[in-house]
């Protein structure tokens, strides 16, 4: 059994759930703890979506996507986040490539890649933080220089999910001074002599979603591997990121609700026949998931703004700020209520508290995302 939202799904995304349930059904929950454990990201498992048809539900079929809406492709999203939260964000981090590509790619760009993107064959990864850029990413350094056709880069970049496992890579260099203008967006093929990969991540969460350091030593790239304008790089990294607040937002509201389904069940159990305080516990998530079903809705509409092509990124703001502290919030009270069995890593409980704070930290940290619908209320009014 599982929780009910409003509104019922339709029948296309009532499909793609279901395919995605009987997926992560089969693939994921079988192996998820040893995965965890030995921190393994299963390229198989995510070549076995792709042939479903769920890396690329809402892209064009003219470039082998299933050209559907974003109401399913959130909720194949949502599905797959009440496991490890790995494979959401991996799809997440290649549709923000793909998005990339489809907005500001040219005719060849588009032709090539997006095709190998979209029926998994090529994973995409999509790298602008760097140490001194996290929160103010405009302030990167890594350098482009312009050499005789094309660019070459030196320097590094950081925390780069799919660095390694990725064969495109939209990376975001300095070609000028000027902050925000003077940054471009190139895209960059694993074995490109002169890029390599660093040092790999040891996480609080996210154990199976790889993150790594990018090394490029004197990398020559051609002109064509410019995406949009020279300039316009800074441009293109914001324009994902709405698409990938509210797909954070999604994974947040999967994963409480995965949450929200554990502690109703171990009500209803054991657990529930001792437990001294269960009205209290029953009483709190109760009101978790009144607020999960606000959070959904808030999906929703966002999915159908992004049908429309409409401009919705405070709501993608919102969305992550308010999916990403529920996530935290109900994945600590589970750990709490259930005491000991929360912190043993074979009840698989500890793992949602974990993946839940790498959520508030990515595609902008919460704190982020509180001064922009700050600072577009001081429009408002
Ligand atoms: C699991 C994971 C995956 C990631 N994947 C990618 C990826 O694929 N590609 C990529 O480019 N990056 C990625 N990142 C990097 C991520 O985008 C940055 O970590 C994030 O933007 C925060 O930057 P920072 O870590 O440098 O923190 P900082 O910017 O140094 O912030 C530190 C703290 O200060 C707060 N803070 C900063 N500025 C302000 C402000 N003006 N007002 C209030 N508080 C503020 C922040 O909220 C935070 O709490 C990933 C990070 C993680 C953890």
């Amino acid at each position: 059994m599982a929780l009910i939202f409003y509104p019922p799904l339709k029948s296309d995304e009532a499909n793609y759930r279901a395919k995605a349930s009987a997926l992560y059904q089969q693939w994921i929950l079988p192996t998820a703890l040893a995965e965890d454990r030995s921190e393994t990201f299963r390229r198989d498992i995510f070549n076995t979506f792709a042939k479903q048809g769920l890396i690329s539900i809402a892209i064009p079929r003219s470039f082998g996507g299933g050209e559907g809406s974003y109401r399913s492709y959130y909720a194949v999203i949502e599905e797959l986040a009440k496991g490890p939260i790995a494979f959401p964000i991996t799809i997440g981090v290649t549709n923000l490539v793909m998005g990339a590509l489809l907005a500001f790619g040219n005719e060849t760009q588009k032709n090539t890649f997006l095709p190998k993107l979209s029926s998994g064959e090529w994973l995409g990864a999509f790298s602008l933080s760097e140490p001194q850029s996290g929160s103010d990413a405009a302030a990167l350094i890594l350098k482009a220089t312009k050499v005789p056709g094309g660019y070459s880069l030196t320097g590094s970049k950081c925390w780069c999910t799919n660095g390694g496992q990725a064969d495109l890579y939209l990376v975001m260099a300095r070609t000028g001074e000027a902050k925000n203008k003077g940054i471009s967006a190139f895209l960059i093929r694993k074995n490109t002599s002169g890029f390599s990969i660093g040092k790999k991540e040891k996480k609080l969460g996210l154990k199976t979603s790889p993150l790594t350091e990018l090394i490029f030593e004197d990398c020559d790239i051609p002109e064509t591997a410019l995406l949009g304008e020279e300039g316009q790089g800074f441009e293109i990294a914001l324009s994902q990121l709405e698409a990938g607040r509210i797909g954070i937002g999604a994974t947040g509201a999967g994963l409480t609700t995965a949450v929200i389904e554990r502690m109703q069940r171990e009500l209803n159990g054991e657990f529930g026949k001792h437990c001294p305080f269960k009205e209290a516990i029953a009483h709190k998530f109760a009101e978790y998931y009144a607020r999960l079903q606000g959070v959904k809705q808030l999906i929703t509409v966002a999915a159908d703004l992004r049908d429309q092509r409409i401009d919705c990124k405070i709501l993608a703001s919102q969305i992550k700020l308010l999916a990403t502290d529920l996530a935290m919030e109900t994945s600590g009270d589970l750990v709490q209520f259930l005491g000991e069995r929360g912190v043993q890593e074979e009840e698989q409980v500890e793992r949602f508290f974990r993946d839940a704070k790498a959520l508030q930290i990515v595609e902008g940290t919460n704190q982020i995302q509180r001064l922009l619908i700050a600072k577009e209320m001081e429009k408002m009014i």
